[in-house]
């Protein structure tokens, strides 16, 4: 069984009329419904205004993938939970990152950059061309799929060049996007996925659908063990003794790290 994490924002869902109507139980609960159909995914949610995000220590220790969508509210988000979740995907659970959650604190705190885009929120055509047809995430998709209308993310997005890119977007209005990118951190495997604006029923898609079940499926970490350097200020496989028999040259003075054992 794979343990997927559904984490929502759920403000837009309950402040607006018009976007509860396209999601009225919030675009975590239609996210579930189509990933449910994957009898091998054990799905639960979380959203932002409960207790600590919906997410601590535990339950992320349990989870394998966890998907993110945020817009209005990043800074509301934890920094407890940022080290939470940053942690875990260090060690190998997998991220999605959807639409808005450019912005969100994970994101940027995995990729270290602003991840600032330009974008129009005029519901533009979008057509996402699939660059590595061959590529697990892209299976079962034509050669380009179109969403009748979305808000335009235009380049430059400014993110450090991903490990690939999966889908390149064009828009109504001109603009093209790097819209699929995939990043390792640690062990954990990202995949950002650019569709997905509130006022329109993006996840209602099938297109989109399969691709958030292939990358889900992808990003889950291929290994129960957890490489321990990871949360250690020094790494305990270091070796002060050589494993040959050599002379000391030179001299050293004291370490940052040495005290902190
Ligand atoms: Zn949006």
């Amino acid at each position: 069984m794979t343990n997927v994490v559904i984490w929502n924002e759920y403000i837009h869902e309950v402040e607006n009329e018009e976007v509860k109507k396209i999601y009225p139980n919030g675009i975590h609960n239609c996210i579930k419904d189509f990933l449910s159909i994957d009898t091998n995914l054990n799905i639960k949610t979380a959203t932002l205004r409960e207790n600590q995000n919906g997410l601590n220590e535990e339950i992320l220790r349990n989870c394998d993938v966890i998907i993110w969508w945020g817009h209005k509210a990043h800074d509301e988000v934890l920094d407890s939970t940022v080290d939470l979740v940053q942690r875990r995907v260090l060690e190998g659970m997998g991220l999605v990152v959807l639409h808005s959650g450019h912005h969100s604190k994970i994101f940027k705190r995995l990729m270290g950059t602003n991840c600032n885009l330009t974008w129009r929120e005029y519901g533009e055509k979008e057509r996402l061309w699939i660059c590595n047809p061959g590529h697990p995430i892209c299976e079962g998709l034509e050669p380009y799929f179109e969403i009748e209308m979305e808000e335009m993310y235009g380049e430059p997005f400014q993110v450090p060049a991903p490990d690939e890119t999966l889908f390149t977007s064009w828009f109504e209005g001109g603009e093209t996007f790097r819209s699929g990118l995939l990043y390792k951190r640690g062990n954990g495997q990202i995949f950002y996925f650019r569709p997905g604006h509130e006022a329109y029923p993006t996840y209602h898609n099938t297109n989109v659908q399969k691709v958030v079940k292939n990358a889900v499926n992808f990003v889950k970490p291929k290994s129960k063990s957890i490489w321990d350097d990871i949360h250690s200020p020094t790494p305990k496989s270091n070796r002060a003794e050589p494993i040959e028999n050599i002379n000391k040259k030179g001299f050293s003075v004291g370490h940052p790290t040495e005290n902190k054992k």
